[in-house]
């Protein structure tokens, strides 16, 4: 729909915008109010640069798209019946739960596989284990590739499905190869759009799932909703959309806790939601009612940061990983809360 600044387009303007949008397999129908006329572009409006050559004329005030950018993640695509199961739940059916260290310690294997096992006694479906970390530091501890054995032998053992963060296709082809059930695209890779074609090519190829965190630098919402749809757009819809914090907004969180979106995210996608409280608010001690937050505001799960002893865990862990007993305690008041939103 173009808006123009004036009431109505010359005919010069009109035949102008025309040309432009018949070059793209689309026409013109204006609509005629008492003080203003619009004209609807009729056909498929979704071409970038036909948008970015309209909003370029200046007599143009804005465009109004009414078709939804995305074919395949937005509400009303035929997607939509899809269901994601991973860990025994179907998503969206029953509360769903990732759980496990920020980051797995080579040199200390042990405190994994007891924080995996107390993961899968606290009623988690999927385990996390950081294997490659991104750093705010490039001097910090960047992981290491020994560590997928760890995180591996830990799924055996616990029979839990595994997600881990990967940044690169080295990393992509490791993971998959390894059998990682679920691969997590970081913040700071959220838009990073050659990473989004190797996972996205990689995943079609092996069925597995994609956890999409919120980039710290995306702005409407609809550019995260494009990053699931062009993971999607290689033949795999099987993604979940994990808000984790916006930038810092409040001296004392880590981020800007971002919960709220789930409902406006839900309004324009099928895609399940899973909350990450842990990098929202940084600190242990406000994890537990920021994931609570997070089922409320209609999240179908919830991916927390937990570790058998934080204090001698690696990465962000010492600060904002949960001890097991309050992670168990979280989940059993996440169940309740979820009882209460969909019932
Ligand atoms: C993480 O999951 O440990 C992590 C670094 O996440 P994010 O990309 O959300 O910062
Ligand atoms: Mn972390």
């Amino acid at each position: 729909m173009i808006l123009p600044k004036s009431s109505r387009l010359t005919p010069e303007q009109l035949s102008e915008v025309t040309g432009i949008v018949t070059e793209f397999g689309c026409g013109i129908q204006p609509i005629v109010g008492a003080v203003r006329t619009i004209y609807a572009i009729v056909g498929d409006e979704r071409d970038e640069l036909m948008i970015n050559r309209l909003e370029g004329l200046k007599y143009v005030e804005r465009i109004d798209r009414i078709q939804s950018p995305f074919k395949l993640m937005d509400r009303r695509s035929d997607l939509a019946s899809h269901r994601i199961t991973v860990g025994g739940v179907t998503l969206g059916e029953g509360l769903f739960v990732i759980a496990g260290q920020c980051t797995i310690d080579p040199k200390n294997p042990g405190y994994f596989h007891e924080t995996a096992a107390a993961v899968k006694e606290s009623g988690a479906h999927a385990l996390r284990g950081g294997v490659w970390k991104p750093r705010t530091n490039p001097y910090s501890f960047q992981g290491d590739s020994r560590s997928l054995d760890i995180l591996m032998e830990a799924s055996r053992q616990t029979g839990l499905p595994v997600v881990t963060e990967v940044m690169d296709e080295g990393q992509v082809r490791l993971a998959i190869d390894a059998g990682v059930h679920i691969l997590q695209v970081g913040a700071r890779n959220a838009l990073n759009y050659s990473l989004l074609r190797s996972i996205g090519a990689a995943v079609a190829e092996r069925d597995r799932v994609v956890l999409l965190k919120r980039s710290l630098h995306m702005g409407p919402l609809n550019e995260f909703i494009s990053a699931a749809e062009y993971i999607a757009s290689f033949g795999n819809p099987n993604i979940l959309l994990c808000p984790r914090g916006t930038a810092p907004g409040v001296d004392g969180y880590r981020n800007h806790p971002d919960e709220s979106i789930t409902p406006l995210l839900k309004e324009r996608t099928w895609a399940p939601v899973v909350v990450d409280p842990s990098h929202s608010v940084g600190r242990a001690a406000y994890v537990p009612a920021c994931a609570l937050a997070a089922i409320a505001y209609g999240a179908d799960g919830l991916c927390i940061e937990a570790h058998v002893s934080p204090s001698h865990g690696i990465g962000d862990d010492p600060k904002q990983a949960l001890t097991p007993d309050v992670l168990a305690a979280t989940i059993a008041q996440a169940r309740a809360v979820w009882k209460i939103v969909r019932e």
